[in-house]
């Protein structure tokens, strides 16, 4: 297992985490399989939204003697209603879901404590509110019962504002292959570095739809600003390229696969053990890549470089030095990554090998001029 650091949280974090949605059904035999697999595997960061007790009872059992071994996720205003689950804004009723989380798993606290999936722009206005479940999150951090504040939402213009806002440390946001041509979702991935949240990518296989057969994704207007969108797939695609390609964007610290047993589990980790040929995901992406062209996904089809550039990783490093309404954020991590390479955009010869091979119209050697300014001095 791989750790990352998950963003100014200073938490070390699995880069392969694990998604509990798929985790209502099963008996609590096979959830407990599933929990002490991943902890076994290294897995130390779990999402566990869902408010059902029975849900609850469940995982708490899981964890049981093992809380310490693991990082938990709660989500706040995700509540029941009727015997359903669903999102309150209602102070009074947030809290009595929040406490009870800390009863059935058994703990005085949460590692991280979401403010639970906001999409809308209203919605945004009362959530984040001294009186709402902001001032309310803020309370729980201050008396320890939430070590850090997060945020879940799969809207670009919600989620830009709780990252500028300066009250959440890490964002939960749907990451994957067909949504590399949301309009945004790459200056948030860049704002998201700059400001040192950590990105949790949530759907890494849009909700398991990436990984049937003869699939046919459709993108939302609000997905993609205006009129729906249909993408259709080019390849069939497997667990360890969804793994990849989420693991491989600007500033994710973990990526939450939803698995419903351990075999499932296990097909997500395969990706630690898989080769560069089963990790590439070019071939599946360019068949979602109708909307946009001339934007690095850091696959590294372009290789190989005779100045023997990391062409993924720098152009990665280029992309989150740059910044929107191009301020540039040069951390001295950036810097100390870029440093790290041993062959940088300083080597580029601009023989234009790279440019031919790279199936997203990269313009490579420009974008290694901008690299080379960025990380002068
Ligand atoms: S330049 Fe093209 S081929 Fe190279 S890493 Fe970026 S997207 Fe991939
Ligand atoms: S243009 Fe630069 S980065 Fe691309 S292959 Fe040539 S030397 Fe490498």
């Amino acid at each position: 297992m791989e750790y990352r650091k998950l963003g100014r949280t200073g938490l070390d974090v699995s880069a392969i985490s694990l998604g509990t949605e798929y985790l209502m059904e099963p008996s609590p035999e096979e959830v407990m399989g599933v929990i002490h697999e991943a902890l076994d595997r290294g897995i130390n960061y779990f999402d566990l939204f869902w408010p059902q007790p029975w849900f609850r009872d469940k995982m708490g059992a899981a964890f049981a003697g093992r809380r310490h071994e693991a990082l938990l996720a709660a989500h706040l205003g995700a509540v029941m209603y009727d015997n359903q689950s669903g999102v309150s804004r209602d102070p009074v009723l947030a809290e009595r879901f929040f406490h009870e989380f800390l009863t059935r798993y058994d703990t005085d606290y949460v590692d991280l404590l979401y403010l639970h999936n906001c999409d809308q722009q209203e919605d945004y206005e009362a959530l984040m509110r001294m009186d709402g479940l902001l001032g309310q999150a803020l309370q729980y951090k201050a008396q320890g019962k939430a070590r850090f504040l997060a945020f879940s939402g799969h809207t670009v213009s919600t989620a830009l504002q709780a990252v500028q806002s300066g009250h959440i440390d890490v964002l939960m946001f749907p990451i994957n292959l067909v949504g590399n041509a949301v309009p945004g979702k790459r200056e948030l991935l860049q704002t998201c570095a700059a400001h040192e949240v950590g990105i949790v990518a949530m759907k890494p296989y849009a909700g398991g739809k990436l990984l049937q057969p003869n699939q046919v994704m459709a993108m939302e207007s609000w997905q993609v600003g205006g009129s729906a969108i249909e993408l259709r797939r080019a390849a069939t695609i497997t667990p360890v390229q969804c793994m990849a390609y989420v693991l491989s964007q600007i500033g994710i610290s973990t990526v939450v696969p939803g698995c419903k047993n351990v075999d499932e589990l296990s097909q997500a980790l395969a990706y630690w053990d898989a080769d560069e040929q089963a990790r590439d995901f070019t071939l599946p992406l360019a068949g979602f890549q109708q909307a946009i062209r001339g934007d690095c996904v850091y696959c590294n089809h372009c290789l190989p470089c005779p100045a023997e550039i990391d062409i993924g990783a720098t152009m990665r490093l280029i992309d989150q030095a740059r910044i929107v309404a191009a301020d540039t954020i040069l951390t001295p991590e950036l810097r100390a990554a870029y440093a790290a390479l041993g062959h940088n955009a300083n080597d580029c010869l601009q023989c234009g090998d790279c440019e031919e091979r790279c199936p997203f119209g990269v313009q490579v050697i420009e974008r290694m001029e901008q690299g080379v300014e960025l990380f002068a001095g």
